[in-house]
């Protein structure tokens, strides 16, 4: 089975309301641009290097999408064209991402990542968290940062019931955000959740953006 037949295959999964980003990270420029002829223009990547060695290799309109986890220091980088950075977990990497953003004269819309898996291993971050960064003089005097929703990683498990239950728990915590920060911005709509294993549940529970690797093109060798 080929990249342009995954691709086609999973969107024919999707609801017109949910987004699908391609993970294409550890893999060649080559499956991106097969992807790509098939219509896919969302791609995510969760290293800086790998992702600014990629983009200028392909197309212009590609919407580049940072899913992992981010250095301050690496910001700079990725600032002049990402098109949205998933995992945003403090407000020192907010305060960066926003003087970047600046520097290159754009606003760069963001997700607010939260820990709702068992593993201790991911990151993000509370709802308490959260609502201290969003009350904070700091965070309100950001002006090149869109904050475009939420975002999380389920615990890697087969048990299903586990998996709906976090989902569950992160468009809860969506929707009190919501009413309590964002009630009159459109622009905070977005839930990013679901991989390969877990996305048709992820979009059962309200997932606006799913992001899928390893079902588009194949499984990831990592050296
Ligand atoms: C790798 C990765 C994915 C995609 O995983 P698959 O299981 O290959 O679909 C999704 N989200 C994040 C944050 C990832 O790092």
């Amino acid at each position: 089975m080929g990249i342009g037949e995954n691709i086609r295959r999973v969107s024919e999964t999707l609801p017109p309301q949910v987004k699908l980003v391609a993970v294409s990270k550890t893999k060649p420029v080559d499956d991106i641009l097969q992807a790509y002829q098939a219509g896919q223009r969302a791609f995510g990547e969760n290293k800086v290097q790998e992702l600014t060695a990629k983009q200028p290799l392909l197309p212009a309109d590609v919407e580049w999408h940072f899913i992992g986890h981010l250095q301050r220091n690496k910001v700079k980088y990725i600032a002049p064209f990402v098109s949205l950075i998933h995992s945003v977990d403090s407000l020192k990497l907010l305060e960066v991402i926003d003087r970047e953003a600046a520097k290159n004269q754009r606003t760069i819309r963001c997700l607010l990542q939260f820990h709702i898996a068992a593993e201790t291993t991911k990151f993000g971050m509370s709802p308490e968290e959260a609502r201290d960064l969003l009350r904070s003089g700091e965070f309100n005097a950001l002006n090149h940062v869109q904050i475009s929703g939420v975002m999380g990683m389920a615990t890697f498990t087969d048990d299903r019931e586990v998996v709906r239950r976090e989902f569950r728990q992160l468009k809860n915590i969506f929707d009190l955000l919501k009413e309590e920060f964002f009630s009159e911005d459109t622009h905070f709509r977005e839930i990013s959740m679901g991989m390969s294993d877990d996305y048709l549940v992820a979009v059962e529970e309200g997932s606006t953006l799913v992001r899928i690797g390893s079902t588009i093109f194949g499984e990831r060798q990592y050296l």
